[in-house]
């Protein structure tokens, strides 16, 4: 049996931020944490394994900055210098409903592919010796307490810790075993990611567009190149991934657009299934949920990994506070401030994508005119904007210390 003081089940990139936040070399008082991921977290460096971009907010990179992961990306990073949202029809006239223009200093949001994101967290990971991964295993068996919470894996070995964190995506094994509930809204659209080459520069311009099957998304990334966030309904979406690559890229080209000169695949292409989910409680009994394990957000704003940043520096400012004090890091108290703090928070933005997403997809033509009337008059008002650019910032609202840039 070994001992750890916080077990973080599954090593994605929210459970790898939670290590950083608890056991990274950059906090105060590091915890001992074991990471239980049944893949290889190598692998999920490789560009093939992933191929999504992530708009990840100022907050996010004050976090990122803090746990000392910022520098093996800073020099890859594509600034959101303006976006551009229109409601689809022809790729070749289709004139902005809204779009913002960044003029500051610092963008609201800087675009990354995951992989790149996976690798600075990897390597911030190597460095801290008070984290240890435990990899090729998968969970089998959780038990709760009373007293310390255990996990048993494949293998038979038995960890123990105060406080078991399940970062263990959208099926959540230890969501399931706590008999947490959850509430499904499932969106019958599949999500189609990939990076596409092209010949013109995109002088970091986001798009979304709008189409009534769903959103097509042109994310700028360093360079001349752009990741493509396409959604479809599920049956179309396998078509379409089904083709061979020059129908494919024929397809693709169709929707993007001539603006941006000839396109070309760099990538091989995922399809994702979208729904919206919400975990019944984000704690259990020496149980805390992060990530999609807590909660899973339509991608039409790009926040989900964000939303699970906040929720690793939100929990590590509860358990650090609590670990200072000489509490029990995995008793109530700790586990009721978290669920406070988070839950009422994503509730919010998770009702917001929803509502978002059932405007937009939407064919109903008075719906639509409505609906962009309303877009063009939030582009006229300049106090408006501001208050969109600061939320899509993710610096509204109460910061945990990370988000402030100080360590954990
Ligand atoms: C198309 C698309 C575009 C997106 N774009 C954005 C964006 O622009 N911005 C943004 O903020 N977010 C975005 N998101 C959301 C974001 O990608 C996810 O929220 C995030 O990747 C979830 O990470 P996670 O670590 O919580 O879960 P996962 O990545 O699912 O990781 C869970 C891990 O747990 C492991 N695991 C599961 N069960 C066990 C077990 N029993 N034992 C051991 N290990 C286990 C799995 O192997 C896996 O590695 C997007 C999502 C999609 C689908």
């Amino acid at each position: 049996m070994i001992r750890f003081d916080v077990l973080i089940v599954g090593g994605g990139l929210n459970g790898l931020a939670m290590a950083l936040a608890l056991g990274g070399k950059a906090c105060r008082r590091p915890l001992k944490v074991g990471v239980v991921e049944k893949g290889d977290p190598r692998w999920f460096a490789d560009p093939a394994h992933d191929s999504r971009a992530t708009a990840l907010t100022a907050a996010s990179i004050a976090m990122l900055q803090a746990m000392g992961a910022w520098p093996a990306m800073a020099g890859l990073t594509q600034p959101m210098r303006k976006v551009i949202v229109t409601d689809g029809k022809s790729p070749e006239a289709r004139p902005p409903l809204l779009s913002f223009l960044n003029e500051g200093e610092m963008a609201p949001a800087v675009f990354f592919e995951n992989h790149v994101i996976f690798k600075a967290l990897l390597e911030q990971i190597e460095a801290s010796p008070s984290i240890s991964i435990l990899t090729g295993q998968a969970v089998a068996r959780f038990s709760f307490g009373p007293g310390l919470a255990s996990l048993v894996l494949e293998n038979g070995q038995e960890l123990k810790a105060a406080l078991i964190i399940g970062s263990d995506g959208r099926g959540s094994p230890a969501r399931q075993a706590a008999g947490i509930g959850l509430d499904r809204w499932p969106y019958e659209q599949s999500a189609i990611t990939l990076t596409v080459g092209h010949e013109l520069p995109h002088d970091g311009c986001a798009e979304e567009h709008f189409n009534p099957d769903g959103v097509f998304a042109i994310l700028p990334l360093s360079g001349n190149r752009s990741s493509l966030v396409w959604t479809e309904p599920h049956e179309k979406a396998k078509a379409l991934c089904a083709l061979p690559d020059a129908e494919f890229l024929g397809e693709l080209s169709s929707r993007f657009g001539s603006h941006r000169g000839r396109l070309s695949l760099l990538t091989p292409h995922h399809a994702y299934p979208l729904a919206m989910q919400l975990a019944k409680s984000f704690t259990a009994p020496r149980l805390a949920l992060i990530g999609d394990a807590a909660h899973v957000v339509h991608p039409l704003a790009g926040l989900g990994l964000n939303l699970g940043f906040k929720d690793s520096a939100a929990l590590a400012d509860c358990v650090m506070e609590a670990s200072a004090l000489g509490q029990d890091i995995g008793g109530g108290a700790v586990l009721e401030a978290y669920e406070r703090w988070r839950r009422f928070d994503t509730l919010t933005t998770a009702a917001m994508m929803h509502g978002l997403h059932g405007l937009f997809a939407n064919n109903n033509e008075s719906l639509r005119l409505l609906r962009d009337a309303g877009l063009r008059m939030v582009d006229k008002i300049a106090p408006l904007k501001r208050l969109f650019q600061q939320e899509a910032s993710g610096l509204g609202g109460a910061l945990p210390r990370l988000m402030r840039g100080l360590a954990a």
